[in-house]
């Protein structure tokens, strides 16, 4: 029997008025049904935005230490929960048992390390110029925050909009991803339990086309934080402008290792590997083009194959090295680009195909011959598809390299420490790598992107995370 769940609006847990529901089904059994969810239209989430709206400015005066102490108290709830929240989160998306869990788990720690920061929230006391004036700046809440999170990191993204956010003492109106919202539902039940008054909180399930467009465009939100693809991004971004509202993007990547002749290649083909895999490639981190010095560029893609050929599949929950994509229509998606590759002239070296079996399976594929203006080497897969590009030497690496619209991630495998050096500074990314995947971010750590990645102008994450949701304001008291 799938669980039926419910909207979260103002501290109570309700269908939505149309009375409709939609499914999520396991993608590693599809004709297994998880749960059911309101299928909500804008009405519903008007409704959550007025009791954001109203809950907004009590929340906002509670002191610090006890936003602190609620946030920190969901940490340890999410902990206790956190088998169970693991197996939801496979079930519904897909990753592996050891992917899923170290999922739950940063989403425990981002409730613990922004619960250890609410309390140091206020603001700082200044020199002023004239003896008898008190100057100090004043940091306050920005009143609703809308938030709109894609399915592929379907715990953490959430987690790290909503623990700055209410932090730093907002409301929040969270709209999760249609195909596996359900541990969004999780943290809402560990954040009521928690003691978080009613409405600071609310959660609206439903299509992107209504619910998330009427966040972005209710004039009661003040601030949309959104992670996606860069089209709906972009849409997102104007209907939020048009009334002057506060955006952070976090958008689609087209991500790059570069291994340079000095490079160990088994060490590079097992780092490029693992961030082209990990995840069944659907990360907005993930390496998606390797960027191969010639002379070791052979050397490079034999082992880089006999990796992907290692790769076993499987359900998630029987912790195999890869899991299915999240849905059909990502499968296809992903089937469409390997014949793309192969159409453009790439040469498929391993893979692409799928799994006689059922589930939205897929064998990681592997092209060499790639060149730069090839859409495989353009546009993002969201799939465990690697271009291999070969290039002659570094200049060309970073020509390659910086040679796409997106700028997320980006990797230098190499043991020549002016060539890291180089990279750091000329590379167009929000987040390098030397010596490391593109994938894996910490969280005390600003995280973005530039170019058709990121918003530029806002970071997640770290102190940056709580910026976002705050405004400061300066008083000079005579
Ligand atoms: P998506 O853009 O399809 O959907 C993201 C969210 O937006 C979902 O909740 C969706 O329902 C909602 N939405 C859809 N249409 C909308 C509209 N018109 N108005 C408002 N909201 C709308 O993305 P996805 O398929 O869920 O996720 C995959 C994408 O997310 C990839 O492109 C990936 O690179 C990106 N991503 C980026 C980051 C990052 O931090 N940069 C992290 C994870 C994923």
């Amino acid at each position: 029997m799938p669980d039926q769940r419910l909207n979260y609006i103002s501290g109570e847990w309700c269908e939505s008025h149309t009375g409709e529901t939609f499914e999520t089904t396991d993608p590693a059994i599809p004709g297994d049904v998880v749960a059911t969810y309101p299928e909500s239209d804008a009405e519903d989430t008007e409704r959550a935005i007025n009791a954001a709206r109203e809950a907004s400015g009590g929340w906002g005066t509670t002191p610090g230490p006890e936003r602190g102490r609620i946030l920190a108290r969901t940490g340890s709830l999410l902990e206790e929960r956190k088998d169970e929240l693991t197996e939801l989160l496979v079930r519904e998306e897909g990753k592996t048992r050891s992917e899923a869990g170290g999922e739950v788990q940063r989403a425990i720690d981002i409730f613990r390390y922004y619960g250890s920061k609410a309390s140091d929230i206020g603001g700082t006391i200044k020199s002023p110029s004239a003896r008898d004036t008190k100057l100090y700046t004043k940091t306050e809440p920005l009143g609703v925050a809308g938030l709109i999170t894609p399915w592929n990191y379907p715990i953490a993204i959430p987690a790290w909009k909503i623990a700055p956010a209410l932090a730093a003492g907002n409301a929040v109106v969270i709209k999760p991803a249609t195909l596996a919202p359900g541990v969004v539902h999780e943290m809402a039940s560990a954040l009521e339990e928690a003691g978080l008054p009613d409405g600071v909180i609310n959660v609206v399930t439903g299509p992107g086309s209504e619910v998330g467009e009427t966040i972005a465009g209710h004039e009661a939100v003040d601030a949309v934080s959104f992670t996606g693809s860069t089209a709906v991004g972009n849409t997102v971004y104007d209907t939020a402008t048009e009334d002057g509202k506060r955006v952070q993007l976090e958008m689609g990547g087209k991500n790059p290792t570069v291994v340079s002749d000095t490079a160990d290649v088994d060490k590079a083909a097992r780092i490029v590997a693992s961030g082209a895999f990990g995840v069944t490639g659907q990360a907005c981190t993930a390496t998606s083009r390797a960027i191969v010095h010639e002379d070791v560029y052979d050397e490079f893609v034999d082992a880089v194959v006999d990796r992907a050929a290692a790769i076993e599949h499987g359900h998630g929950l029987d912790d195999p090295s890869m899991g299915p994509h999240v849905s059909e229509s990502e499968l296809e998606s992903t089937l469409e680009y390997v014949d793309i590759a192969r159409d453009e002239g790439a040469t498929l070296e391993y893979g692409g195909s799928t799994l006689d079996r059922e589930g939205y399976f897929v064998e990681p594929a592997v092209f060499s011959g790639v060149d730069s203006e090839m859409r495989i080497a353009q546009e993002e897969v969201f799939g465990p598809v690697l271009a291999v590009l070969p290039v002659g030497d570094f200049d060309e690496a970073l020509a390659v390299a910086n040679d796409v619209d997106y700028g997320l991630s980006a990797s230098v495998v190499t043991d020549d420490h002016t060539e890291a050096n180089r990279f750091a500074e000329e590379i167009e990314a929000g987040v390098v790598k030397i010596n490391e995947k593109t994938t894996g971010v910490e969280l005390h750590v600003p995280f973005g992107g530039v170019k058709d990645s990121s918003s530029e102008t806002y970071r997640e994450q770290g102190d940056a995370g709580l910026d976002f949701y705050s405004i400061s304001k300066t008083v000079y008291d005579n």
